[in-house]
C-alpha cells in the first residue's frame, strides 16, 4: 500500500486489466486504496494472480469477464460491479487491440473489430459509468468530482500511422469522444480526460521492442531515448483519478518520451 492513499474508499474499473498498461494501473490504483474491478476477456490465470497480489498488500479486487464491445456484456459487468462494491468512482477505458494491415488489404472485419473495441467499447463503458455517477450523486468525502473517466488514447490520435488506419482512426475518435463527453458532463462534476501513451513495453507492440535491433530503431522516434514502461502510465492514471488533478478536465496527457515532438526534425529537418 502506498502511504498517501490518494484513492482511498473509491471503486475503480479498469478494462483490459489482465495485461500491460491496464494491469499496472489496476495494481497502482489498488495500492492507493481503491477497490478495483479487473475486467478481462483472456488469461484468467493472470487475473487470479493479480487478485492474490492485491490481497497480499491489503487491497481489494474482483475480476469480471466482459467484452467491452458488447453492450449486453458491458451492462452486466456494471451490474456485477455495483453488486460487489456498491458503485463506481473511476473508470479507466483501457482495453484496446491492433489488427494491422496495409490499407488496400484491410478487411471490413479488421476495420470493424478495432473500431468496436477501441472506440465503441469506450463509449459503452463511459455511458454506464455516467449513469451510475448520476444515480449515486456526490460523495465529497471521497472525491471532489462526481466521477472520473480516463480514456486510453495513443500518440496516434495525432500522428497518422500507415499500415494501421483502423487503429489510428479509433484513437482519433477517442480524442473527440473524450472532449465531447467532457464538454457535456462537466456541469455534473464528472471529470473526463485521456492519456496518450507513446511506445510502452507491453504485449501489444512486442515486435517494436522485442529485439535489440527493433528497440534501437524505435528509439530513433523517442527524443528522451528510452521505451516507456507500464508504470509510467499507471502513475499518471492515479494522479488523473485523484483530487490532485481536480481542475484537469478535457485534457489529453501525452506520455511519450517526446514522440510527438517531430523527432525527424531534430537534425534540422
Ligand atoms: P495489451 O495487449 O497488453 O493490453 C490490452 C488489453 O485489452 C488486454 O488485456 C486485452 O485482453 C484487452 N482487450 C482486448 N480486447 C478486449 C475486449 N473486447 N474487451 C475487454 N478487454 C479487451 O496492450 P497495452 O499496451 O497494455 O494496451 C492498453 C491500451 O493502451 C490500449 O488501449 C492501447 O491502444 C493503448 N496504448 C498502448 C501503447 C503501447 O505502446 N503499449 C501505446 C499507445 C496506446
Amino acid at each position: 500500500m502506498n502511504q498517501n492513499q490518494r484513492l482511498k474508499g473509491q471503486s475503480a474499473m479498469i478494462t483490459g486489466a489482465n495485461s500491460g498498461i491496464g494491469k499496472a494501473i489496476a495494481l497502482e490504483m489498488a495500492k492507493e486504496g481503491a477497490r478495483v474491478v479487473i475486467n478481462y476477456i483472456t488469461d484468467e490465470d493472470a487475473v487470479q494472480s493479480m487478485i492474490e497480489e492485491i490481497k497480499s498488500f491489503g487491497g481489494t479486487a474482483v475480476a469480471i469477464e466482459a467484452d467491452v464491445s458488447q453492450e449486453d456484456q458491458v451492462k452486466a459487468m456494471f451490474i456485477q460491479m455495483i453488486k460487489s462494491f456498491g458503485t463506481i468512482d473511476i473508470l479507466v477505458n483501457n482495453a484496446g487491440i491492433q489488427k494491422d494491415s496495409a490499407f488496400i488489404d484491410m478487411s471490413l472485419q479488421e476495420w470493424q473489430l478495432v473500431l468496436n473495441v477501441n472506440l465503441t467499447g469506450q463509449f459503452l463503458c463511459a455511458r454506464e459509468a455516467t449513469i451510475e455517477f448520476l444515480r449515486r450523486g456526490p460523495v465529497p468525502e471521497r472525491s471532489s468530482a462526481l466521477g472520473k473517466i480516463i480514456c486510453m488514447s495513443s500518440v496516434h490520435q495525432t500522428i497518422p500511422w500507415a499500415g494501421h488506419v483502423n487503429y489510428a482512426t479509433s484513437k482519433g475518435g477517442v480524442s473527440m469522444l473524450m472532449k465531447s463527453m467532457a464538454q457535456e458532463l462537466g456541469k455534473h462534476k464528472i471529470r473526463v480526460n485521456s492519456i496518450a501513451p507513446g511506445a510502452i513495453k507491453t504485449p501489444i507492440n512486442r515486435s517494436a521492442w522485442g529485439t535489440p535491433e527493433a528497440e534501437a530503431k524505435l528509439l530513433e522516434l523517442i527524443p528522451y531515448n528510452r521505451v516507456g514502461e507500464p508504470l509510467d502510465i499507471a502513475k499518471a492514471a492515479v494522479w488523473l483519478a485523484s483530487d490532485d488533478s481536480d481542475y484537469v478536465h478535457g485534457s489529453t496527457l501525452f506520455i511519450d518520451g517526446g514522440m510527438t515532438l517531430y523527432p525527424g526534425f531534430s537534425t534540422n529537418g
